[in-house]
């Protein structure tokens, strides 16, 4: 899955900061004491005019937010979404949410930054005597759903090949 494709638009008009998004992602995701996946943010009350004032919720996801790809994957909906008791979070593609941006004022169309939990490394070393060719092959994938590897060619493999000899 392209996590840039997803999103989650937030009719914060309607949230009514009961905080379900919050406990539901960190229990689904079993974060630890001091992180979370959601936010509550608040801006007010402070006042317009005589009888108006400013005051809005705004659950805005965090840099751990990873749009609970081990539900949607399954074809399922974020838990955020799915326990929000306002039924304000809608999950989707970028381009289908970015549409109902129109539908009403008050919205925001989020597209969380992904971090991966874990990252699971491989660490190849090969060594071409007859032509004194040194590479080293390195391999990342983070818990399934990003997956990148890095090739390195030069002078420095050698100087790596020098610390590990010094352990
Ligand atoms: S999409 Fe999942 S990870 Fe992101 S804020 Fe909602 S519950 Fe948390
Ligand atoms: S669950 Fe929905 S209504 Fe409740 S705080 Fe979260 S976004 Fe707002």
């Amino acid at each position: 899955m392209n996590m840039a494709e997803y999103g989650l638009l937030i009719d914060y008009e309607f949230c009514t900061n009961c905080g379900s998004c919050v406990v539901s992602c960190k229990e689904e995701h079993d974060y630890p004491v001091g992180q979370w996946g959601i936010k509550l943010h608040s801006d007010g009350p402070w006042q317009i005019g005589d009888d108006e004032w400013n005051w809005n919720w705004y659950p805005l996801p965090t840099d751990l937010c990873d749009l609970c790809v081990e539900r949607t994957d399954k074809g399922r909906e974020p838990i955020c979404v799915h326990h929000c008791l306002a039924n304000i979070l809608d999950y989707g593609k970028i381009e289908d949410l970015a549409k109902k941006l129109v539908d009403k004022p008050k919205q925001l169309l989020i597209v969380p930054g992904f971090r991966p939990k874990q990252a699971k490394g491989e660490f190849v070393h090969r060594t071409n005597k007859a032509d004194l060719h040194t590479a080293a092959h390195l391999q990342a994938v983070g818990d399934g759903h990003a997956e990148f590897g890095a090739h390195r060619h030069d002078a420095r493999v050698g100087e790596y090949e020098a610390e590990a000899a010094k352990e």
